[in-house]
């Protein structure tokens, strides 16, 4: 089955094919259509299995346009370079939509990305010590988040993230769509799920 069948927009599909995607992964098969329906979802799948178009492409295409209400899309990671990488695919993926895609994380100056910051984001990928940064200095606010995003938490876990995180979607409405990634489930990751996410479908591939 090809990209076309999963519901998404030409703008999408474009890019897809700008990429040199021929096909989805499988967890693009299960999770594409599932996001795009509204579900919240916990999905196992480790780097490499295309996971983060999974996420990106949905958000992309229910995110529509830019419009200048504050952050509509947040995903958390756990360091500096998937937090990069995962910038630089939204970025791809959504080249042909308009919207705009912050990328902040820890260990540089702050200033520039709050500029950045301020000058109007739909998307924000970020880890999460530096996006509460940025939350407590009034640089981002989540009062009109639609989408949130965990992805490797089982690593931001690992690293200690977890009062972050909570902290950070405190702030966020519930009426958000919530998708959590992680390539293990234990106990901690279940229990985190059962607060964030609302009836999630599972997805393991
Ligand atoms: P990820 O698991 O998201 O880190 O993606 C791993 C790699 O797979 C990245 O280099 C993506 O560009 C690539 N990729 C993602 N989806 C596809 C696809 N449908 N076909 C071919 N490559 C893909």
């Amino acid at each position: 089955m090809g990209f076309s069948a999963l519901g998404l927009t030409n703008a999408l599909l474009s890019a897809v094919t700008d990429q040199g995607y021929r096909a989805p992964t499988p967890i693009q098969l299960a999770a594409i259509p599932a996001i795009l329906a509204g579900q919240d979802l916990m999905a196992g799948a480790q780097t490499g299995t295309g996971k983060t178009a999974a996420f990106a492409l949905p958000i992309l295409q229910k995110l529509a346009e830019p419009m200048d209400q504050g952050v509509r899309a947040l995903i958390l990671v756990p360091t500096r370079e998937l937090a990069q990488q995962v910038g630089a695919s939204f970025v791809a993926y959504g080249r042909h939509t308009g919207l705009r895609t912050v990328i902040t994380y820890g260990g540089v100056s702050v200033n520039t990305q709050m500029a950045e910051l301020q000058a109007g984001a739909d998307i924000v990928v970020a880890t999460p010590g530096r996006l509460l940064d940025h939350l407590k200095r009034g640089t981002v606010t989540l009062s009109q988040l639609e989408f949130l995003v965990l992805d490797e938490s089982d690593r931001m876990l690992d690293m200690g993230f977890i009062d972050d995180i909570k902290r950070i979607v405190v702030t966020a409405p519930k009426t958000r769509q919530t998708l959590l990634f992680s390539a293990t489930f234990d106990e901690a990751i279940f229990k985190l799920s059962k607060n964030l996410l609302n009836d999630p479908q599972l997805i393991e591939v």
